[in-house]
């Protein structure tokens, strides 16, 4: 036998995992770079739930999709936006095939980790004016310290009027703070755990130290209360019925000598939210009918009337059934779910906490997590070897660049995602998504060419 026939033997039977580089050539990853450009835009412009919900309702739009409201009739081609509240978005293309075939369905959060303002957040001390913070999601506290941060959020006054703010943005703009400790008066802290170094409580974000003119007391935190009430016409109480945010300041930036990877804050899971919503667009020559749901809470828990655990998603596909003759039961039982959310990447700096065989690697491609949970597979859906077999002949024979992954080793921790709150509807549901490094830093960074495969891979399902 001659060594390259050997070789080309090893390769049938060895599973080798690859390179989008060395897979997939220089066309698929100029395509990446260019495809990349539109996505640090809808990062930018997308920082809360909100705002992406207001972002994929213009996208959408402007591909011809219209708002849709319950009890409206429905027909082959018509392509419909539901905006739940401002906070969840599902966009819908009824397809010519009968509905009883089931829905493709990619499911993505928009919600990032962050601060948010507590309802009555003013305080001043010793001179300084602060707003308190409680924590939205997991974060890792000192990593928010002592960094530039902006505030985006809505107010809603009693009348109902909702006021948008974003302060911290533009160059002109003021930014806000977490003071850090100094290393020289450290000493006792750095020996500390992280956890007891590091205290939510003490994640106030400072806003101001120059009074008010012609007052005596707290007038600094007046001061404040004034600049929110000439620049937006609210006062102290309106900031009890508001969801007010603090974010890292400042836009997505390429990373690396080669540009190939991507910074920015809420990749996760925006990196899914983006392909998702573009690849259901751009898939419109598809038989099924297809739906991308974009909900919010996913940090939290999925719960609330935004989140994945709302019946809202149930109801839609209901509605869609009657609309067209099916049964609603018959349409979730043929229903798939690519629940698209981020993993973990292997990161050589932390070693100790992958599985290096089964964890994701930069640049190989869209991931899929066969299950998440943590220790001993708590709470996962585990999707079944049959819908994996089903994803894998379809992503191979779009061409779609892929890997499998767990998050870390297994007794170490682990997470979640929507999938189980997707399969629990009787909907044939597994992850896949982009591989993201520093996951929930106000940072994280990702590869261009693992979001292109992203999208080629939700393109692909739509239409296979
Ligand atoms: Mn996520
Ligand atoms: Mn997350």
């Amino acid at each position: 036998m001659s060594e390259k026939k050997s070789q080309s033997k090893a390769e049938k039977l060895r599973y080798q995992k690859k390179t989008v580089y060395e897979k997939a050539g220089e066309k698929i990853v100029r395509e990446a770079y260019d495809y990349a450009k539109g996505y640090v835009e809808f990062l930018n412009a997308s920082k809360t739930e909100r705002e992406a919900v207001v972002e994929g309702v213009r996208i959408a739009e402007s591909a011809g999709y219209r708002p849709w409201n319950f009890g409206d009739p429905m027909k082959a081609g018509d392509k419909f936006y539901y905006n739940n509240r401002g906070k969840n978005l599902f966009l819908f293309k009824i397809g010519t095939e009968p509905i009883e075939n089931g829905i493709r369905i990619t499911g993505a959060h928009i919600d990032s980790p962050r601060l948010d303002l507590k309802q009555n957040p003013v305080y001043e001390d010793h001179d300084l004016c602060f707003l308190k913070t409680h924590y939205y999601g997991g974060i890792r506290k000192y990593q928010w310290l002592a960094m530039p941060l902006a505030l985006h959020g809505v107010v809603v006054k009693q009348s109902g009027e909702v006021v948008n703010v974003v302060i911290g943005e533009n160059e002109a703009d003021p930014v806000m703070y977490i003071t850090d400790l100094l290393p020289h008066l450290a000493q006792s802290q750095v020996t500390k755990t992280v956890t007891e170094a590091f205290q939510g409580e003490k994640l106030n974000i400072l806003v101001g130290s120059r009074p008010l003119e012609g007052e005596e007391k707290d007038a600094v935190k007046l001061a404040a209360l004034n600049y929110l009430y000439v620049t937006y016409g609210i006062t102290e109480e309106d900031l009890q019925s508001a969801e007010l945010s603090v974010v890292p300041a400042g836009r997505a930036r390429d990373v690396g000598f080669d540009r190939s990877m991507i910074c920015g804050y809420g990749h996760d899971d925006r990196c899914c939210a983006y392909p998702s919503l573009t690849a259901i667009i751009d898939a419109d020559e598809t038989v099924h009918t297809t739906m991308c749901t974009l909900v919010d809470k996913e940090e939290t828990g999925s719960d609330g009337v935004t989140g994945a655990q709302s019946g809202i998603t149930g109801d839609l596909i209901d509605e869609i059934a009657r609309a067209l003759g099916g049964n609603a039961s018959a349409v979730r039982a043929n229903s798939k779910c690519l629940s698209s959310d981020v993993s973990a990447i292997y990161d050589p700096n932390f070693p100790d906490v992958f599985e290096e065989r089964n964890a994701a690697l930069l640049g190989c491609g869209v991931a899929m997590s066969k299950f998440t949970g943590s220790r001993g597979k708590s709470g996962t859906s585990d999707a079944s070897a049959e819908l994996v077999a089903w994803v894998r002949r379809c992503l191979n024979e779009a061409g779609v660049v892929w890997q499998t992954c767990e998050l870390g080793k297994v007794d170490l921790g682990g997470g979640g995602t929507i999938a189980k709150y997707m399969a629990n509807r009787n909907i044939d549901t597994v992850d896949l998504g982009v591989g993201v490094l520093s996951m929930h830093a106000p940072y994280e960074v990702i590869s261009k060419v693992d979001l292109y495969e992203s999208y080629r891979a939700f393109r692909a399902f739509y239409k296979f």
